[in-house]
């Protein structure tokens, strides 16, 4: 984990809150995502970069050949306990503050290999911190831009100044038109089958 830049370096006033709308601006109009696809939903997501869903609108069409230069991952496609490690390496690799959306049933939970896939991950947020589910077997382009809206929102609610804690004050908006779900009142996890057997 590396050190925050400006995070949680100041109190809360007005030069925070103007450098930190100036800061989040820049930061949710220039995502860069990693050039990396797994499976059939990567062609998507290569649609969703293609002419007619223009990606670069967003200032998101700028896939990197390396995690290096990438705040985003966008996981498309099957992941397979093969390629389980080398997805939590190249996230790994990628420089903070970065984001990842799970793209796809397979991504999400397993998809269609969830019964008898004994090769599929069940859910990449197994292996890596997901930020964003999107949905679909394959999700269309239009999909993955909502997701890669609500990544934007998410940039939005980052603090940088300390909140009275004098910790970091770093909230996820509710999104103003997906909807959200209240956790389960009995505490049970919310996804049953990533409860980890032995
Ligand atoms: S969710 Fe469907 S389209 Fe996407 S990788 Fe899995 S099988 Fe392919």
């Amino acid at each position: 984990m590396h050190e925050p830049w400006i995070e949680g370096r100041f109190e809360e006033g007005v030069v925070t809150t103007t450098v930190e709308q100036a800061i989040n601006w820049a930061r949710q109009s220039s995502i860069w995502p990693m050039t990396f696809g797994l499976a059939c939903c990567a062609i998507e997501m290569m649609a969703a970069g293609a002419g007619r869903f223009d990606m670069d609108r967003f200032g998101a069409g700028a896939f990197r050949a390396t995690p290096r230069q990438a705040d985003l991952m966008i996981v498309a496609g099957t992941v397979t306990y093969k390629m389980a490690s080398r997805v939590r390496r190249l996230y790994n690799l990628m420089p903070d503050p970065k984001f990842v959306i799970a793209m796809g049933a397979c991504t999400v939970g397993g998809g269609p290999y969830f019964k008898y896939g004994y090769h599929v991950v069940k859910g990449v947020d197994l292996v890596v911190p997901v930020d964003v589910y999107v949905p679909g077997c394959p999700p269309r382009p239009e999909a993955l831009l909502e997701g890669l809206m609500r990544i934007q929102d998410k940039i939005n609610g980052h603090r940088i100044a300390k909140n009275g804690s004098g910790k970091l004050n770093d909230e996820l908006p509710i999104p103003h038109h997906s909807g959200y779900v209240s956790a389960p009142a009995d505490g049970e996890p919310m996804r049953e089958h990533q409860k980890v057997t032995s």
